[in-house]
């Protein structure tokens, strides 16, 4: 619960700046308020694990955490589901060619097996997890495997086909589209357009070309059912998944705009056809983040995962603070000159905090500034506006220097900059000064290479960096680097 007089449970909450998101659905921002009294219930478009994330599908995930974080923020209770797609996710949007987790073993060289299938989704899941835990990202109520929800799937796919929405083909079964009134009302897609757009490649076993595959055979793989041997949809998986966790009809459904045009009315189509009932009140998409002013694509060879972040030096949370320094519904273009900006920043509020503040306990949060802060992220998450009353603060004269320090950990609460792991680990106080004589006791030719290493990163000159820090690693140091500057432990 809010803490403060703001909180919801407050007499005057009505004096609360309302919570608003921007509906996809309706194309403008709504006031926000859950179907079932405080508890949201919110799902999250999660990742395809057939290989590492790159650095761009973790916004998604940035975003949905600091959705949830804010929903916090009102009081509200949040029951958050990221689904992992380990089967099904085709490699286009349209309904032929290959899935990804069957490109995935082809590319590792794995027999077509379901068992190799789960092994490399383990692998990347695993990694996922990991690089959540990195950007301080909570992690959620439940994390479904699409895997093992196929019987769901299944049943779901019966329900359409009884309500006659869904029809059956030689390769498997398809969603009648045209049955469904208000097909593509996400996002405004044209329905026609897509129509004629898609003549150029037409597939004789779909009655329209907007229809989309529920269940594709594949005799060879997969998992039985009624029509033979094969693999759910992708987009069958996730309204399951969905209602399986949260019910028929949810509150907040979230993912990137690339999903709005097909995924998510996919989603719409199916969960609302079988139903009879409004499937999620609130749509909410993160833009993309490109390489350079380029879409972030594997063909390009562009994607940077966050583990390449790692190698050059920069902190994972640099990159969480930089994603926030744009507002979510904006495109980002990424550089490593930018993340280095944000890096320094992060660094002073790092240690702006543990050094100037870190022994001033016992103060009370500013609510001045949490009003201020509050209706920044109420105001659809405005998160530029929220990193801008964060540095006033830190600057302002008038406010006592413990107030700062319980109004900034309240900030982060809901930014996640890893100022309570600050101010809850022994060594916070002098974080940055313990660090520094690491470094300081190490032998001469030792530091000489920490030096020139960090030298190297901050020029950017990313192989001598790496090969400085391999050259660590075999004189027996470990170099990590955080976001107040590298630290050395001996191996
Ligand atoms: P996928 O693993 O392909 O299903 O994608 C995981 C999430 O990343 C989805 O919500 C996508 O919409 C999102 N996404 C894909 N590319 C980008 C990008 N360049 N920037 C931001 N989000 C992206
Ligand atoms: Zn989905």
């Amino acid at each position: 619960m809010f803490p403060l007089t703001l909180g919801i449970t407050d007499p005057a909450k009505d004096a609360r700046p309302p919570l608003v998101f921007h509906n996809t659905l309706t194309r403008k921002k709504e006031r926000f308020s859950p179907v079932k009294d405080d508890h949201v219930r919110m799902y999250n478009c999660g990742p395809t694990v057939y290989d590492f994330a790159h650095i761009g599908n973790l916004r998604s995930y940035v975003f949905a955490d600091i959705l949830r974080r804010t929903l916090h923020l009102n009081g509200y209770k949040v029951m958050q589901v990221i689904n992992i797609t380990d089967v099904g996710h085709l490699a286009s949007d349209a309904d032929d060619g290959d899935d990804k987790m069957t490109l995935a073993l082809k590319r590792e060289g794995k027999p077509l097996t379901l068992e190799a299938m789960r092994e490399v989704a383990n692998t990347y899941t695993e990694a996922f997890l990991e690089d959540l835990t990195a950007l301080n990202i909570k992690h959620p109520s439940a994390l479904p495997r699409a895997s093992e929800h196929i019987r769901a799937d299944i049943a779901l796919i019966e329900t359409l086909i009884q309500k006659e929405y869904a029809y059956r083909t030689a390769s498997g079964v398809y969603f009648d589209t045209v049955r469904f009134k208000g097909y593509g009302k996400l996002g405004g897609i044209d329905i026609e357009k897509l129509k004629e757009g898609a003549r150029v490649a037409v597939n004789e076993e779909k009655r329209s070309q907007s229809d989309f595959a529920l269940w594709k055979r594949n005799d060879d793989l997969g998992w039985d059912s009624p029509w033979g041997r094969g693999f759910p949809g992708w987009h069958i998986e996730c309204s399951a998944m969905a209602m399986e966790y949260l019910g028929k009809e949810i509150d907040i459904h979230t993912g990137g705009v690339d999903h709005i045009g097909t995924h998510h009315n996919n989603e719409i189509a199916q969960s609302e056809a079988a139903t009879g009932k409004p499937f999620s009140r609130f749509w909410l998409h993160n833009a993309h983040v490109l390489m350079e002013g380029t879409k972030v694509s594997k063909s390009l060879g562009n994607t940077v995962k966050l583990r390449q972040l790692k190698e050059h030096g920069f902190h994972p949370l640099s990159y969480r603070y930089w994603l926030l320094t744009g507002h979510y519904r904006r495109q980002m273009n990424f550089s490593f000159n930018a993340l280095e900006g944000a890096q320094t920043a992060l660094r002073r509020l790092q240690r702006t905090f543990a050094e100037e503040f870190g022994g001033a306990r016992g103060g009370r949060v500013s609510e001045a500034y949490a009003l201020r802060f509050l209706e920044a992220m109420n105001n659809d998450m405005d998160t530029p506006k929220a990193l801008a009353i964060l540095w006033d603060l830190v600057k302002d004269a008038e406010v006592a220097k413990a107030d700062k320090r319980a109004t900034l950990l309240h900030f982060d609460r809901v930014l996640g900059l890893g100022l309570k792991d600050l101010a809850q680990s022994r060594e916070s106080r002098v974080a940055v000064d313990i660090r520094r004589e690491e470094v300081d006791d190490l032998p001469d030719p030792i530091r000489a290479l920490v030096d020139e290493r960090e030298r190297a990163r901050q020029e950017k000159e990313w192989q001598r960096a790496d090969d400085l820090r391999k050259e660590l690693t075999e004189q027996g140091y470990h170099l990590e680097d955080t976001p107040t500057g590298p630290k050395v432990t001996r191996v």
